[in-house]
């Protein structure tokens, strides 16, 4: 049985950066983010769905246009809801197939609407990575080359950090104070050890 476990956080926390030092450890991981733009490219169901809500100009020569999409949910909270609310059973469904493909002791899912998406049901555990509100402003404005203004709305548009630390099970601390691959690998260990178990007590019922 393999253990399911989630990666979340804020903008520009970490999760990605935690989910690649899984990676490196052997451990099969779904960043939720390139699935999504992958599911908009491809899947005709949410295609179909996109153009009828944001109109045939959501594609541009067969492929998504990321920039009008952008525009049309920048400082549009309604419009972003509708837009994840098309895209999200999708991922969740796309998520749930690779999920049940796995045969590792336990597995990443890295998302950034764990909570909010109600996705965290599916899953063993949850990692919430952490990281000070003004260094994820700088890291995700040095990462994207975008302006201050656009990077604190959306931050802003986000569940509070704190809220979401909350309803983790794990928290890895992505402040520069502590380090990130340490915290990671007694995560690792920990869940190596809990699938061994499971498969004993498996075995033994
Ligand atoms: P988003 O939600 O926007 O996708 P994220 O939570 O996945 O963001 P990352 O992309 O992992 O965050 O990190 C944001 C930026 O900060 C990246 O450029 C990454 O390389 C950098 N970064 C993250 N953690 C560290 C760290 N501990 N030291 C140095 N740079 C870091």
């Amino acid at each position: 049985m393999v253990i399911k476990v989630g990666v979340t956080g804020g903008i520009g926390s970490g999760k990605s950066t935690v989910a690649k030092i899984f990676a490196v450890l052997g451990v099969p991981v779904y960043y939720a983010d390139d699935a999504s733009k992958r599911i908009m490219n491809s899947d005709p169901e949410v295609i179909e769905l996109i153009t009828r809500h944001f109109t045939g100009e959501a594609y541009k020569d067969g492929k998504l246009d990321r920039s009008f999409l952008a525009l049309k949910v920048f400082n549009n909270k309604g419009n972003l809801e509708l837009l994840n609310s098309l895209v999200h059973p999708a991922t969740i469904r796309d998520a749930d197939r690779w999920l049940s493909m796995q045969q590792a002791p336990y597995v990443i899912k890295e998302a950034a609407l764990l909570f909010e998406s109600g996705s965290y049901a599916a899953l063993d555990y949850v990692i919430g990575v952490s990281a000070p509100y003004d260094l994820r402003l700088q890291r995700t404005i040095a990462r994207d080359h975008s302006n201050r203004d656009q990077v604190m709305a959306r931050m802003n548009r986000q569940i509070d950090e704190n809220i979401k630390m909350k309803l983790c099970d794990f928290i890895v601390y992505n402040d520069e104070e502590q380090l990130l691959i340490p915290q990671v690998l007694k995560l690792h260990e920990l869940f190596i050890k809990e699938s061994i178990e499971r498969n004993a007590t498996l075995r033994k019922s």
